[in-house]
């Protein structure tokens, strides 16, 4: 097991945690080369000082009035104030919940739109799990298939838009966590709302890469994650309007959901409250926050920029190696996210090779993308019954992948 030191713990004038991480290559000490950030993104110094900043005031919040708990709450509330503001949605008319993740906002918003196994919901070949599964076990689901690019246009959305039933919703990612694909989310949104359908859209990838600004896109409601955008794990968020969350139980019920309870009786409280079952992740979501100011203050001019240099070193990189097969487009609007097979080497090999001999660190696998994986791949309905076979019985070694490798603008 090799083990990982951090040289410089933290990056004097550096803007990321860790910065500087050097680990053992065949020996020698090197900078670790993080080509794994549509994982996860390494916490930024702005991060790391506003939760310093805040840790002595660590408090319960809307349950005390001591200094601290007041404290506290204000810096919450603030929290769901920037949160909301970030993302291009109105504070009068949406609200900010702090979820744990991306995964956990959909799987509350699935539960509290009330959909029945009657209910369509449109949803993509493109999609995470994560926007897939809760979604799946709601409602039934209508998918748009991607072409062999890997890509779907806005003409096949709007035909399974027109199905009938008509559907109550249409569940959609910001951007490939796969190919790094980012749909024409206005257009799609056009779609959608033309024909009283609501707009889910998945961020976890789009929002750190692109300032998103709801209201302009056409989006209803928004998920994403912190720790893909440079705060910690355990607050993500879910921006949603108000009048969605009025009705109803919440997702998970207990302390802070409600304004009266009987052994009878329940009045639930108002939005956002409802759904912010039990202490909430108080650091997180000033955590989160402050990523989100950090991002806004640091602009995206030139950010988009270093992303589009990023993008093109990838494309120019992989082309040059021999036997590499990239999956799906590699034109349009991207992120600096590429998924690719190696000729004859499995891909859980590359990817432990690229670790051991380069200091790397890739992902290799599907991605919690598995129709996706399989489409890109070009595997048959025999060969996906093959990988079923094989995940159910546990064959690890046999399943199919690829290897991703991803990288943000600093
Ligand atoms: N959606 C997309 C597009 C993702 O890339 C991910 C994570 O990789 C998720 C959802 C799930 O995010 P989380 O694990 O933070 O819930």
């Amino acid at each position: 097991m090799t083990t990982v030191r951090n040289a410089a713990p933290s990056s004097p004038g550096g803007r990321l945690v860790g910065d500087h991480l050097r680990i053992p290559v065949a020996g020698e000490p090197r900078r670790y080369v993080d080509l794994d950030t549509a994982a996860t993104t390494p916490a930024s110094e702005a991060v790391l000082r506003a939760v310093q900043d805040f840790l002595p005031w660590y408090s319960s919040v809307h349950r005390g009035a001591g200094a601290k708990s007041q404290h506290s709450t204000a810096r919450y509330e603030q929290a769901q104030e920037t949160t909301t503001r970030f993302v291009g949605a109105d504070p009068a008319t949406h609200v900010a919940l702090f979820p744990r993740n991306t995964t956990e906002a959909l799987n509350l918003l699935a539960f509290r739109l009330g959909l029945t196994r009657d209910d369509v919901v449109v949803t993509t070949a493109v999609e995470h799990h994560s926007n897939l599964l809760p979604w799946r076990r709601a409602a039934r689901l209508r998918v748009v298939d991607v072409d062999r690019r890997g890509t779907f246009d806005v003409a096949a959305v709007e035909a399974a838009l027109d199905q009938r039933p008509a559907p109550r919703a249409l569940a959609v990612t910001g951007a490939s966590n796969v190919t790094g694909w980012v749909p024409d989310l206005r257009s799609i949104a056009a779609a959608a709302h033309e024909r009283g359908v609501l707009v889910v859209v998945d961020g976890a990838q789009l929002v750190p890469h692109r300032p998103v600004d709801m209201a302009a896109l056409g989006i209803d409601v928004l998920a994403f994650s912190g720790h893909k955008m440079h705060a910690p794990f355990g607050a993500g968020a879910l921006v949603v309007p108000r009048r969605l969350l009025a009705h109803g139980e919440p997702f998970l019920v207990g302390g802070g959901t409600v304004r009266a309870v009987s052994f009878d009786d329940v009045v639930w409280a108002d939005p956002p409250d409802r759904d912010d079952a039990g202490s909430p992740n108080v650091v997180g979501a000033v955590a989160l926050a402050a990523a989100a100011d950090d991002l806004r203050d640091r602009g995206w001019v030139d950010r988009l920029r270093h992303e589009e240099a990023l993008v093109r070193a990838l494309d120019g990189e992989l082309a040059a190696v021999p036997g590499l097969r990239r999956l799906g487009a590699v034109s349009g609007d991207r992120l600096p996210v590429a998924a690719f097979v190696l000729d004859g080497v499995p891909h859980g090999l590359v990817a432990a090779r690229l670790a051991q001999e380069h200091g790397m660190g890739v992902r290799n696998g599907c991605f919690c993308a598995h129709p996706y994986l399989t489409r890109l791949l070009g595997l048959g309905p025999v060969e996906v019954r093959r990988f079923h076979e094989d995940a159910r019985a546990g064959r690890h070694d046999r399943l199919p992948g690829a290897v991703r490798v991803s990288c943000n603008a600093t």
